[in-house]
């Protein structure tokens, strides 16, 4: 698959070279996310919406209740500016100046359209896996599908960003006897805790046991 081609809203300017525009490197970062932020403006305000992400091949898609004001308004066409984050680590400098966070992120642009009924449960079972792989809930009803809108965008207006380069101190400040370098920072599933009215004798799943981002 090719890579995306910048466009006049996605062309980085500021730090170019940390920029990318490879197709693979956006699907890795996106993957691995379990949230997004949606931007928009409704009425003349700005609006910011946290929510859940997902990727099926060259599109993303967030969902929620039907009564959500701000998904009722994106799914009216309301252009969307979307990004995803990972932070990687915190770089500490020799001075406030070379602190920084290594980090690999994601922005979009786009307009959304409705998932049509038919293919609501098989987007959300593929939602579903995204969040927790393996997961072996019962079937969603057709009730629970009805007052559940699914908001599917293409991703064709496109860019990356990462800054994984480590410490960039001024260049004086490396003859300073002050430490610097980077604190890791990731994602780390806990112990799962079973729910409190779970039935006896239901072991914690392999996929709870092993989950990871
Ligand atoms: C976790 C994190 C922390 C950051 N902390 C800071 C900070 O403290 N201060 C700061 O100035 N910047 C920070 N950045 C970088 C910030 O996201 C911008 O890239 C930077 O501020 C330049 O903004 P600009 O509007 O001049 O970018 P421009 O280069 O003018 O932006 C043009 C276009 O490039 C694309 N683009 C810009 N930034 C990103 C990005 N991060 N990811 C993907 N595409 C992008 C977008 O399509 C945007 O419309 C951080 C980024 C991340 C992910």
């Amino acid at each position: 698959m090719t890579d995306y081609k910048p466009t006049e809203r996605t062309r980085i300017r500021r730090r170019p070279e940390r920029g990318s525009y490879d197709r693979d490197l956006v699907y890795r970062i996106i993957d691995e996310a379990l949230l997004c932020h949606v931007a928009f403006v409704l009425d003349g305000e700005p609006h910011v919406l946290p929510t859940t992400v997902t990727r099926i091949a060259n599109d993303i898609y967030i969902h929620g209740s039907n009564k959500n004001g701000l998904l009722t308004a994106l799914a009216q066409g309301a252009t969307a500016s979307i990004a995803i984050t990972h932070t990687d680590g915190v770089v500490v400098g020799r001075s406030g100046f070379g602190c920084s966070l290594e980090y690999r992120s994601v922005v979009a642009f786009g307009t959304a359209t409705l998932v049509p009924p038919e293919d609501k449960e098989r987007i959300m079972n593929e939602v579903l896996q995204d969040i927790i792989p393996g997961f072996g809930g019962r079937r969603l009803k057709p009730s629970e599908l009805a007052t559940t809108q699914i908001l599917k965008f293409p991703l064709d207006e496109v860019s990356a960003k990462v800054r994984n380069h480590g410490n960039s101190d001024v260049q004086g400040d490396y003859e300073l006897d002050l430490w610097a370098g980077v604190i890791p920072l990731s994602i780390v599933a806990g112990e799962p805790v079973s729910d409190q009215k779970l039935k006896t004798g239901i072991p914690v799943p392999e996929y709870a046991q092993t989950y990871h981002r």
